[in-house]
């Protein structure tokens, strides 16, 4: 599979990565056995990048991979921390649980924050910097949905990495157009920075327009490589064909898209808003008349950033 180096970091890469976030907890949540056949695939396959996250708690079937394969991929976690003991604990925590000396890449975990998050996670980007310099990690940056943010990363020094949300429909982007962010996605590039895209199937509502989706993707003009989310040996098949252009529609089985939607039981909903604040889409909205909080699909991005912040269990996958 073809391969980039991210920017000035000289960490090289797959055009494909591998998207952990799907088969965890906060999506499909499908057993660790099978978790780890999926990476255990994906490594066999050829992809050599993993993007996940603190939140995700997928590191587990990551580290059962390696083991089994042997194979060392470059791996991209995240944490939403804002200051320095946070975001510590989050790099101490990716080091023991996917068994690892270093991370290749560590991000602020930041997809609806806006222009503030550089001032108001100070801490934490100090710490990113501390642990770059300990060789505990190779690359800081950033995660992001909002154009005005990923256009700031391009003129930070300290800021390695820029991972942006982008698709062909628009969905999700913050404070902003599509044209925006491809704008914020060259000057990222030019200015040095490792570029690898998120969302490229728009969270799963794309998915039954894969090669236009993902085309469109590959069309952009500075990125690196492209996070797809991928929860069974099958899609991992398809997708490794796909980037290798050996995508045969006689021999290789499509991704199916999966129905996939949250809702908020309003039966289980204590009205305490925590939710609304937790989605990075602005997707969730209350009604003041029943005091219950509700998710408007038009909006959902499908992600599950919502159902760890329900104390309540009142958002499903249905
Ligand atoms: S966090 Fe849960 S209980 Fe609170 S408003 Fe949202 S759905 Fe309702
Ligand atoms: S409501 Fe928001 S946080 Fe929940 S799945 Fe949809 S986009 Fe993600």
């Amino acid at each position: 599979m073809k391969t980039n180096t991210l920017g000035n970091t000289g960490i090289e890469v797959t055009e494909l990565c591998l998207g952990a976030l799907p088969m965890g907890p906060l999506q499909k949540d499908i057993p660790l056995e099978e978790c780890v056949k999926v990476v255990e695939t994906a490594l066999r396959k050829g992809i050599t990048f993993i993007d996940t996250a603190q939140m995700y708690k997928t590191y587990a079937p990551i580290r059962e991979a390696i083991k089994r394969t042997g194979i060392r991929p470059v791996i991209a976690s995240k944490s939403a921390a804002p200051d320095y003991e946070g975001m510590e604990r989050a790099i101490k925590e990716a080091l023991e649980q996917l068994d690892v000396d270093y991370v290749d890449i560590f991000l602020l975990h930041a997809a609806r924050a806006g222009t503030e998050v550089f001032e108001a996670r100070a801490g934490a980007i100090e710490c990113l910097k501390d642990c770059k310099a300990k060789g505990l990690i190779r690359a800081m940056g950033i995660s992001t949905h909002d154009t005005k943010v990923a256009e700031l990363t391009a003129k930070r020094q300290d800021m390695d990495i820029m991972f942006p949300i982008i698709n062909k429909a628009g969905i999700g982007i913050l404070n902003g157009t599509v044209n925006d962010m491809l704008r914020a996605i060259k000057e990222n590039s030019t200015a040095g920075k490792g570029v690898y895209l998120m969302k490229v199937l728009g969270g799963g509502n794309l998915i039954n327009d894969y090669i236009e989706s993902v085309n469109y993707a590959r069309s952009i003009d500075g990125y690196h490589s492209i996070a797809v989310g991928m929860v069974s040996p099958e899609e991992v098949d398809f997708n490794v064909a796909y980037f290798n252009g050996t995508y045969d529609p006689e021999k290789t089985p499509t991704v199916k898209g999966y129905s996939k939607q949250y809702q908020v039981f309003t039966n289980l909903c204590k009205g305490c808003k925590t939710c609304v604040a937790a989605c990075p889409n602005y997707a969730i909205e209350f009604d003041e008349e029943t005091k219950k909080a509700y998710i408007n699909e038009e909006k959902c991005l499908t992600c599950g950033y919502c159902t760890s912040s329900c104390k309540e269990f009142a958002i499903r996958l249905i």
